[in-house]
């Protein structure tokens, strides 16, 4: 009797928590087609549902194919939303979505505001759910399962556990996450740039080695030339990749150079929601797939990518053990000050760059707030990690 009453309390338990997507036991991470756009939606193993990012794509102005890849889902409510950044090919189907499967629990977002209605009505839709997400914050799905899914915040308006990159520029500040669910790991991250241009700044190298190794990497700003840059992927070293493009798109996305870089790391396959509109896939390299699916069976070695009907293929996880998690935010020493420098040199560090240890003791500075007029170095070797 006790038995069957604490199965009862155990089910009402799920029930409530659980946004009943079409679980089946497994982690399911499937990245959408939106067409120019980003959008992926998580299914954990016991059933709760993660959105992150559902984007409109700017020419076909529709919500119609992620609403209704979630209705075939079976998705009736989302636990979860994370939200990169706020161009609209991230948020401009969120109103829509959100009305068909309404959020139970946090909007995760990069704080502050963004001009345009867009962005307005994202705002009115996630109302009193939006929480602004800091380094660190970390969300786990099917807490008392025996293998729980992690989701960890590694960089969010520019910055890091290492520092702020000082930059205005939308796609610099989006939201990255790492996904855990045992041997596995996939990062996602919006339109992260890894370029130090005008227009750009690299906030990929100082994140990278929080991320650390990763199985399958959700290629930032739609591959192009301004992300994914060869320090993220020397650091990150990712099996395979996974593009979310739209046909025709307007900015040659996926572009030559990204690819080039993802295909001289090693990345075993590159799988594309479309065609794009940039460099042409390589025959065995890349497939164009429509929505790509990767699934994680509880305690494997092994997951799957599956696109447009085609058998899926299977790969190693990277393992356990020898790979590194993203690593616990670290509370500095009391007194310790975030940045230091030689008043000699035209670069400044983070202050847990092994390279201070080589700053004399006359010259050394050191301050919460970034000096004016010098360079970050942003390869910084730090012991430990
Ligand atoms: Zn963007
Ligand atoms: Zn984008």
């Amino acid at each position: 009797m006790l038995r069957r009453l604490f199965g009862w309390l155990v089910l009402v338990a799920i029930s409530c928590t659980s946004g009943f997507g079409q679980a089946n036991g497994k982690l399911q991470i499937h990245h959408m087609d939106v067409g120019q756009g980003d959008g992926a939606v998580l299914i954990s193993p016991g059933g709760q549902v993660v959105l992150f990012d559902v984007g409109e794509d700017m020419k076909r102005k529709d919500c119609t194919m992620p609403l209704s890849y979630l209705d075939q889902l079976g998705v009736k409510q989302l636990d979860y939303l994370f939200v990169s950044h706020y161009h609209f090919d991230h948020i401009g189907c969120i109103p829509a979505v959100l009305q068909q499967s309404p959020l139970q629990g946090d909007a995760f977002d990069r704080g502050k505001s963004y001009p345009g209605k867009t962005y307005a009505n994202y705002v009115a839709a996630v109302g009193s759910h939006r929480k602004t997400a800091a380094i660190g914050d970390v969300i786990t799905l099917d807490k008392n399962a025996a293998n729980p899914v992690v989701i960890t915040v590694v960089a969010v308006d520019g910055e890091s556990r290492h520092g702020q990159v000082q930059t205005s520029n939308e796609n610099d500040l989006s939201l990255a996450v790492v996904v855990s669910y045992g041997s596995f790991r996939e990062e996602i991250g919006g339109d992260l740039s890894g370029d130090n241009t005008q227009m750009y700044q690299d906030v990929e190298t100082p994140v990278a080695p929080d991320v650390g190794q990763i199985d399958d990497y959700k290629v930032h700003h739609h591959c192009s030339s301004h992300s994914t840059n060869d320090a993220w992927l020397a650091s990150t070293k990712p099996t395979v990749g996974i593009i979310s493009t739209g046909d025709g798109n307007d900015y040659g996305h996926p572009t030559a150079d990204c690819l080039e870089r993802l295909h001289t790391h090693g990345l075993k396959r590159t799988y594309w929601t479309e065609h794009g509109n940039g460099e042409t896939p390589e025959a065995g390299l890349d497939v164009v797939g429509g929505n790509i699916v990767v699934e994680v069976a509880p305690g494997a070695n092994t997951y799957t990518v599956s696109y447009g009907g085609a058998a899926p293929d299977t790969y190693q996880t990277i393992g356990s053990g020898t790979s590194k998690g993203p690593t616990s935010p670290v509370t500095p020493a009391a007194g310790a000050k975030k940045y230091a420098w030689s008043s000699r040199s035209q670069v400044y560090h983070y202050a847990d760059c092994d390279f201070v240890a080589n700053i004399s003791k006359e010259n050394l500075q050191q301050s919460d707030t970034p000096p004016k007029g010098k360079h970050l170095h942003t390869n910084c070797p730090v012991g430990g990690h």
